[in-house]
């Protein structure tokens, strides 16, 4: 990749972001107002109703507008409510999306339990392959909506190549970067119209809040999306904000370390007899390990394994680890373990999970900031715990059949 982390370090700490002009106080404050005193009527500063905008989540628009070379990003109040408002805020009736076959389980619920019921028909299409995604194309298609890494196998999609697919259907682009942020991968330089962060994760870093943004170099979208929320309600909370904007600033070291961790955690994993398969864009046997090294500057924090002993051994391991905890989220300090199945891709329905690799056995690590000797010391006891059991089934059945 032609670009490192160290690059945004300067944006990351003080890009868009100034001392508070009333006071000098060097962070933003918290401005924990609903209103604003309007001089006279329709006189005001640009506040007027904190479900409209508020000084703090302005700030933190702006600092994520300046890390994505954009203008100021829309911030919401989950990651989940970013992407409801984006389909909300471009989609009607009678209109198709394209998503990504493996993504986050709250996007493949939002289609199939909220927004299917409105007439917004989605496809669910392995946007790895490039062919798939020419023909899954229709007259009605507006948007295509793709995750990469893939919540939770890690698969990619080549941005740039669905990106010239897109323009040339005369359809939308949004890349939910939530795995990487633009400090590592940068889906509007490779021609995506819309970004998506869930800020939850790497951008707050901390498993302190949820939060989410959008981020668009297209001025009537951003407008568009603005509204949408404030109809919705959907804004971040400023003190969500303040924390998220705090926790910007460290984000191009900690996910440097978080991915030098995870590269430690994956080759060890890699070379473990009890282990099956390890899915790391950092390892060289990633069937797509090239793609990883064109367009991400780091191959990231987030792994996921399965093990010889099928779905039984993954479980057991998930209940047995003590350093790693066994919880959702990820892209904090702490590392987590989880079971997708269960916890994050639950709503997905079996015939998915079983086509996308997403097995009852798939475990999920957030590879945190702890010393990574002491994360592999951990998941060694755990797997010294296993019986071995040699021959994983391809695909193990869904549990929840
Ligand atoms: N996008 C991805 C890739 C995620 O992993 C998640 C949550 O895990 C979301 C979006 C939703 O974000 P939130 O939990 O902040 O609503």
């Amino acid at each position: 990749m032609t670009f490192s982390p160290e690059l945004f370090a300067t944006t990351a700490v003080r890009g868009g972001v100034a001392p508070d002009p009333n006071t000098g106080a060097v962070l933003t404050p918290i401005y924990q107002s609903t209103t604003y005193h309007q001089e006279a009527v329709g006189v005001h500063r640009g506040f007027t109703y904190s479900r409209a905008a508020n000084p703090t989540v302005s700030a933190l628009e702006a600092a994520l507008g300046a890390l994505e070379d954009a203008p100021p990003a829309v911030c919401f109040a989950t990651g989940m409510a970013a992407i409801s408002t984006l389909f909300l805020a471009v989609l009607k009736a009678g209109d198709h999306v394209i998503v990504s076959d493996v993504v986050y389980g709250g996007t493949v619920r939002l289609f199939q339990q909220v927004l299917a019921n409105f007439g917004v028909d989605a496809s669910f299409v392995d946007t790895a392959g490039l062919e798939a995604v020419v023909d899954a194309i229709q007259p009605n298609t507006r948007l295509i909506f793709i995750e990469t890494p893939a919540n939770p196998t890690l698969k990619l999609t080549d941005i740039a190549a669905i990106a010239n697919v897109a323009h040339a259907a005369g359809v939308k682009l949004a890349v939910d970067n939530t795995f990487l942020t633009p400090v590592a991968q940068r889906p509007l330089e490779l021609g995506a119209h819309i970004t998506l962060l869930s800020t939850t994760k790497y951008i707050e870093g901390h498993n302190s809040t949820v939060g989410g943004s959008i981020a668009t170099r297209d001025p009537v979208l951003l407008e568009r999306l603005r509204l949408v929320r404030k109809t919705l309600g959907c804004i971040q909370s400023p003190q969500e904000a303040w924390l998220t904007l705090r926790g910007l600033k460290t984000l191009p070291l900690r996910l440097q370390q978080h991915s030098a961790n995870a590269q430690r955690v994956a080759d060890w994993l890699e070379q473990h007899p009890k282990v099956a398969r390890v899915h790391y864009p950092g390892l060289a046997s990633f069937p797509q390990f090239e793609l990883a090294q064109k367009q991400q500057a780091l191959a990231g924090g987030m792994l996921a394994f399965e093990l010889k002993g099928g779905a039984q051994a993954g479980i057991q391991l998930m209940n047995t680890v003590r350093l790693c905890i066994l919880a959702e989220n990820l892209g904090a300090a702490e590392t987590l373990i989880t079971h997708p199945v269960s916890m994050t891709h639950s709503d997905v329905p079996c015939e998915i999970r079983e086509r996308t690799g997403i097995s009852d056995g798939l475990v999920r690590l957030s590879v945190g900031l702890e010393n990574p000797a002491d994360i592999i010391a951990d998941l060694e006891n755990a797997l010294a715990a296993i019986p071995a059991t040699a021959g994983l089934k391809e695909v193990e059945p869904c549990l929840a059949k």
